[in-house]
C-alpha cells in the first residue's frame, strides 16, 4: 500500500512532461518506501517504454486496441481495473486534457482523494501533501490527500526527471483489461488541429500576442520573430476568443501553463489569469503601449511602445544577426 502508479498515455512522450511525471513518481515512492509502477495506456510506444523502464520498478503495458484512441469511458474503466490490481497509495497523471478529465473520476471510483495542478509532492508522517498555486499564482494551497489512493495530476515541467537507472532492472508486463462493456459516450469523430510544432509546454522560447495586436494578421509578424529565435507562438485568451489564434495557443489559468526560458508578451495587458500561465517562465519580456500595464510589474525587460514600431525593428535586427 505504499506503491505509486504513474499513468502515461502513449500518445504523448517521452517528453519533458512524462519525464517529470516519472521523476515525481520515483521521489514519492522513495519517500513512501514503495515501488513505482509506470502504466503505459494506449498504442505501444517503444521510446516511452524505455524511458519508463529507466525509472520505474515495473512497467505495465495496457495496449488493448480499444485504448489505442482515447475514449474516456474505456480509458477510465482500464485505469480503475489496473489501480485495483495494484492497490497503490498514490496515482499520478500528467498535465494533459485526458489526465485532467480522468483524475477526479478515478479518485471517486476508487474511494480516494484527488487534486490537480500540483507543483510539489511531499510525505509528512505518512501523509501525502500536494502544493498547488491558487488565485492565479498569488498563493499556494497545501492539500493533504487523506483517502487512499491519492490521485494527483501534475503541472508540466514542475517536476525534475529522475536519474536514469539500468532499464533491465524493471519488469515489463502486458496487461489484459476488460473495457468492452465500458459503455458511456464515445468519440465518433476527431478533428485534429495541425499543431505544426512541438508542444507549447515544452517550448524554450515563446512569443505571445494579445488583444492589443488588433487582429489576426500581426500574428504572422510575431511568427517570423518567433522562428528567428527558435520560438513558438502563443496568445492571450482575448486573442484566442477573438478567433485570431487557435485555442491551443492560449496561455493562462484556463489555458496552458508554460515554462520557457523567454516569454515575450506583445500587446498583452498582464491580467492575473494570463500571468497564472507564465509564472514558471525564467525571463518575461513585454512590449506594451501603456506604461501602466500590469505586465510591466512582472517582466524583467519591457518596452513601452507601439508593437507596430518594435516588431519590425526586432525582426530586422534578428534577421541581420542570423546572417
Ligand atoms: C475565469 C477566467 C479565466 C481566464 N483565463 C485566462 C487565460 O487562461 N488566459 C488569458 O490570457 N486570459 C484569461 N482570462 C481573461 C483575462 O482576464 C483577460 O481578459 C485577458 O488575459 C486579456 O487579454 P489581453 O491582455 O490580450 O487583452 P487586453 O486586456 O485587451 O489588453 C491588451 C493590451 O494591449 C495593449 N496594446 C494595445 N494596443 C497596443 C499596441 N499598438 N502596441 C502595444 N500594446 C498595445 C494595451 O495597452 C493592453 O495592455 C480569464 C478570465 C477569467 C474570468
Amino acid at each position: 500500500m505504499s506503491d505509486v502508479v504513474v499513468f502515461l498515455f502513449s500518445s504523448s512522450g517521452p517528453d519533458r512532461a512524462t519525464e517529470g511525471a516519472l521523476g515525481a513518481a520515483r521521489n514519492l515512492a522513495d519517500s513512501l518506501g514503495g515501488r513505482v509502477h509506470a502504466v503505459l495506456v494506449g498504442a505501444s510506444n517503444e521510446a516511452l517504454m524505455r524511458a519508463s523502464a529507466a525509472v520505474a520498478d515495473a512497467v505495465l503495458i495496457a495496449d488493448d486496441p480499444a485504448l489505442a484512441e482515447y475514449q474516456p469511458e474505456a480509458c477510465l474503466a482500464a485505469l480503475v481495473q489496473i489501480s485495483r490490481m495494484i492497490s497503490p497509495r498514490a496515482i499520478l497523471l500528467g498535465n494533459d486534457a485526458y489526465s485532467q478529465e480522468l483524475a477526479p473520476r478515478l479518485a471517486h471510483r476508487l474511494g480516494g482523494s484527488a487534486t490537480g495542478d500540483a507543483v510539489e509532492l511531499a510525505v509528512d508522517d505518512g501523509r501525502i501533501r500536494a502544493r498547488r498555486p491558487v488565485y492565479g499564482g498569488k498563493a499556494v494551497a497545501v492539500i493533504e490527500l487523506l483517502q487512499s489512493p491519492a490521485v494527483v495530476w501534475l503541472r508540466a515541467r514542475a517536476f525534475a526527471p529522475a536519474e536514469a537507472r539500468d532499464p533491465s532492472g524493471a519488469t515489463v508486463t502486458r496487461l489484459a483489461v476488460d473495457v468492452a462493456s465500458a459503455g458511456g459516450p464515445r468519440i465518433i469523430e476527431r478533428a485534429v488541429e495541425d499543431a505544426g510544432e512541438s508542444r507549447l509546454e515544452d517550448a524554450r522560447v515563446i512569443v505571445s500576442g494579445g488583444r492589443g495586436l488588433g487582429g489576426p494578421e500581426p500574428f504572422r509578424d510575431l511568427g517570423e520573430v518567433a522562428s528567428l529565435i527558435g520560438g513558438q507562438l502563443a496568445a492571450s485568451r482575448a486573442a484566442c476568443d477573438a478567433g485570431w489564434a487557435p485555442p491551443s495557443w492560449q496561455v493562462g489559468q484556463t489555458g496552458k501553463k508554460v515554462a520557457p526560458g523567454l516569454y515575450l508578451a506583445v500587446a498583452i495587458h498582464g491580467a492575473s489569469q494570463h500571468l497564472a500561465g507564465i509564472s514558471d517562465a525564467k525571463v518575461i519580456a513585454a512590449i506594451n503601449i501603456d506604461p501602466d500595464a500590469p505586465i510591466f510589474k512582472h517582466c524583467s525587460f519591457g518596452i513601452v511602445e507601439d508593437y507596430r514600431k518594435v516588431i519590425p525593428l526586432l525582426r530586422t535586427q534578428l534577421a541581420a544577426q542570423k546572417k
